[in-house]
Order: structure tokens, then sequence, then C-alpha cells
């Protein structure tokens, strides 16, 4: 469970800002100190945004544009214009904007819960079921689905860590290459050609051995992943992600063979 951290107590009285979406959000130090103790980071941030429905005015209850009241359902933008982690009111990728130093509360977009990930996404599934649309017209069965198929896709992309980092990476324009594979160090390399050579000849307990082995790589390598975003180094975070590129599909591939076997 994630919870509230300060990289520097506020030493004033003055409150913290941090953003949830382009919303602005004040915490006095001492609503953080209460939190800290009570609640998971989440609990603070995640909020989902306040608006009203257009239609009947009721509050909206997700950031979905879909009323559980009236009816009402509009199509999301393009998933290229949708924030996946405001979607799922969690804090966006990190901003500095605006914020001192002794004002800053640790606000790693990569902290995510997996439970409160699957906690919204399920009820925010609920309220664009595509069965729930169907009859009501052809074009809230269309936004309906494609709510949907957005949800799922902004849900695997936030599940893995390892996709939530590219994702965290590309909001800050940094895009991962295949050539960027190539260029990685040459250790890297050799380290995963050794292991795969060491996995092809193993046998029955031994791949489940390699396997458990490369369970610690992955957890370093993302362990790796979040603090490279926590300092905004975006070239160790792009390197991290590199790893666990190779690790996971090293994974997939000892998995498969023990499952063969
Ligand atoms: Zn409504």
């Amino acid at each position: 469970m994630h919870r509230l951290r300060l990289i520097a107590q506020p030493s004033t009285s003055t409150r913290s800002v941090f953003f949830i979406g382009k919303r602005m959000l004040h915490v006095s130090p001492q609503s953080c100190k209460r939190t800290q103790d009570t609640a998971p980071l989440y609990q603070l941030h995640a909020r989902w945004p306040k608006a009203n429905c257009p239609s009947c005015n009721a509050p909206l209850t997700t950031s979905l544009p879909t009323c559980n009241n009236c009816g009402y359902i509009a199509p999301l933008p393009s998933s290229s214009k949708v924030d996946y982690f405001a979607l799922f009111g969690l804090p966006t990728v990190k901003t500095n904007e605006n914020i001192s130093e002794t004002e800053d509360i640790t606000r790693n977009a990569f902290n995510v819960d997996p439970k409160e990930l699957r906690r919204r996404f399920l009820q925010l599934q609920k309220l664009c079921h595509p069965d729930r649309w169907a009859q009501k017209s052809p074009e809230a069965a269309e936004a309906a689905a494609g709510q949907s198929a957005l949800l799922n896709k902004a849900y695997q992309t936030l599940l893995s860590p390892r996709k939530r980092g590219e994702y965290i990476l590309s909001q800050h324009g940094v895009d991962i290459l295949e050539a960027d594979n190539m260029d990685e160090e040459q250790d890297l390399m050799l380290q995963v050609m050794e292991a795969r050579e060491e996995l092809e000849e193993a046998e029955g307990e031994e791949v489940k051995e390699l396997l458990e082995v490369n369970r610690e790589r992955i957890e370093k390598a993302t362990m790796e992943l979040e603090n490279a975003i926590a300092y905004e180094d975006w070239e160790e975070a792009k390197r991290a992600v590199i790893r666990l590129r190779y690790w996971e599909s090293f994974q997939r591939a000892g998995t498969q063979q023990d499952v063969d076997h």
C-alpha cells in the first residue's frame, strides 16, 4: 500500500498544491499528517473530478461523460487525448509547475495500487458496459463501446509496471524505439544471452529456479524504473524499461518451457 510521502516536511504553514487533471488541490500540512497516518496515498489524491451532467445537471459519479441519473452518454476523445491516469481519477504525471521544494509532495505517477486500480476499473466498466446502452440508441451504444474499449486499454497499460513506465515516458515525449534496445550496454546483452542459454539447457526444477531468479531481476528493474521516474531521470527510466522488456520476455519463454515439459 502506498502511503503519502513527503520529500520534505513543510516547515512553514504554507499549503501543498498538486493537480488532479487540471484541477488544483490545496492541502494543509495538518491534513497531510493526518492522512499519512490513516489513509493510503490514493485516497487523498484519487478523487473523481467534480463535473455535472450536461443534460440533467446531476453530479457525474466518475471521470466518464456518462450519467447514471438521466442516461446521458457522450463519446470520449481519441485515446491519445485522454490521460489514462485522469481517467481513473489517479494523480496524473508529475509536474513541478508552481510547486516549491518545501511544498512538494511526492506524486510519482508510477505508484499505482493495483487493487485500487482494479476497483476503479470495475466501477467505470459497470457504468459504460455496452449491454447497458445497447437498447438506448445507436449513438449511445457506440459511445459506450468506445468508452469501454478505451477503458480496457488504459487499464492494461496502467496495470503493467512496464507499460505504465512506457506510458509515463511517452507523456514526457520520450519514446523507446526498437533501435534503443541495441544501444543498451553490452553487459546487459551478454547477461541476457547467457541467461537464455542456461534456460534452454535447463529441465524441470532447474527451470523453476531460473524463473525465480528472473522474478528478482524484474522486481529490481521495476524498482529502478520507479526511482528513475521519481527523479525524472528519463534516460535511466528508458534503460530500466529496456531491462524490463528483456527480463519479461525471458519470463514468458521460461514459463512456456515449464508448461511444455
Ligand atoms: Zn444526467
